[in-house]
């Protein structure tokens, strides 16, 4: 029998764990991504054990602890290094299911690419506009050509242009700061524990840093801004927003090498009920852009991936799938994109009665008991897909 194939739109961590994923289900796939090689900036990301769980679905868990490194301790501090509280996940795992890990991002598209044959990811291909009719979806790149498929997949990311075509054009939401990242290299040889992340909470700005493997050092800062869609770093903006932040801090930010900066205004898309229709559905980004602020973004993707392709395995209707899957991943990612904004709101409150009741109050928002509300999650087993009556 003819495998069903789905068109995939957008080669990030979204698109590569879904062709992953839905390999594992018997389907056919290939992966559209419109530039010309499949890359990521150059900065760490962290991955809560919701996302490694996911990771262990799709069968690359070992190849990310190659280039992983789990974090012992989150020390929450104020602008003046002074500490709030620790989120310590040490024997965290048995009570509260929680832990955390950093990789270099670049690290973690391999292992999500190292699965897929080369054959199936279309590079340089830019989608345009896609066509839906009774049968399935015809897909028009930028060259012209068409490419047929049964499914539609928009993993394309935060503007997605399948979004677009989907519903009126939802507006994003600028959420009032932009964040810088950087990465250096320290050699840190002599200090004693580099698996301790740090977030620090300012009045209107916002610090975290955590180490990466081979002696990098990941850092990132967030202050209140206009948006400002240039490419230029800013860097005066944040250094003046920083001034007020320990000397240790600004040392590592001007230590950095301009070059290994990055900016990003800070955006999201208030959540969306129904994100799909026919046999066209989003995931990751284009269906649920959050903040960065719970650092869930990249995760709830990952999660997205093995839930999309155990529903589609579940029901032999594809539309009927991928309306379940819509129900099903609405609620916990429009929480997250709530609860990540506020996160964010937070960090850049200025007045200092609420300064005060938010760094007293820091133990109650960064306890494991409420972040397992959100690394506590558990995508169903992929693995045991072909054990399930299907529907
Ligand atoms: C500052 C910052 C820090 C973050 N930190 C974390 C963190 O620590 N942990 C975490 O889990 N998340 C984090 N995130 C969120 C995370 O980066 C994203 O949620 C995740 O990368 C989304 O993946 P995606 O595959 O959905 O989209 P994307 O990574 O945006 O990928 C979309 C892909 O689609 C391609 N594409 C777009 N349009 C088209 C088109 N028309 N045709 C073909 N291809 C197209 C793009 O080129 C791109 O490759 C952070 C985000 C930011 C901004």
């Amino acid at each position: 029998m003819k495998k069903p194939k789905a068109i995939i739109v957008g080669g990030g961590i979204g698109g590569l764990a879904t062709a992953i994923a839905l390999d594992k289900i018997g389907f056919d796939y290939i992966v559209l991504e419109q530039s010309p090689q499949i890359s990521e900036v150059g900065a760490s990301i962290l991955i809560w054990n919701n996302g490694t769980h996911c990771l262990n679905e799709l069968g690359v868990e070992d190849k990310f602890w190659e280039k992983a490194i789990s974090i012992d301790e989150v020390s929450v501090q104020n602008h003046q290094g002074k500490i709030l509280t620790k989120l310590n996940f040490s024997n965290s795992q048995e009570q509260f299911k929680i832990s955390a890990s950093t990789i270099h991002r670049a690290d973690l598209i391999n292992i999500l690419l190292q699965p897929i044959p080369s054959e199936k990811i279309f590079l340089n291909s830019k989608i345009q506009s896609f066509l839906e009719d009774s049968k399935g979806v015809t897909v028009k790149l930028n060259s012209n050509k068409e490419l047929r498929g049964d499914l539609l997949i928009g993993a394309d990311g935060i503007h997605s242009i399948i979004r677009k075509g989907l519903m009126d054009n939802r507006t994003l939401r600028y959420a009032g700061y932009t964040c810088w990242r950087g990465l250096l290299t320290i050699d840190h040889e002599s200090l004693p524990d580099t698996r301790t992340a740090v977030l620090g909470m300012g009045p209107k700005s916002m610090y975290g840093s955590s180490w990466l493997k081979n002696k990098q050092f990941y850092w990132f800062a967030t202050a209140l801004s206009q948006p400002n869609p240039s490419k230029e770093l800013k860097l005066n903006s944040l250094k003046k927003a920083f001034s007020i932040w320990p000397q240790s801090i600004r040392e590592i930010i001007n230590q950095t090498p301009v070059s290994s900066i990055i900016r990003n205004d800070i955006y999201d898309l208030p959540p969306i009920k129904n994100w799909g229709k026919g046999f066209c559905t989003l995931l990751g980004d284009a269906a649920h852009a959050t903040t960065p602020n719970l650092a869930q973004g990249g995760c709830m993707a990952l999660e997205d991936a093995v839930e999309l392709a155990h529903s589609l395995f579940k029901y032999s209707n594809k539309q009927q799938a991928l309306r379940a899957f819509e129900r099903k991943r609405y609620s916990r990612t429009a929480n997250i994109v709530r609860d990540s904004k506020f996160f964010g709101e937070m960090s850049q409150w200025r007045h200092p009665l609420l300064l005060k009741i938010r760094n007293s109050s820091a133990a109650i928002w960064f306890s494991k008991r409420g972040m397992k509300k959100y690394a506590g999650y558990r995508v169903p087993p992929l693995k045991d897909s072909l054990a399930f009556t299907r529907l």
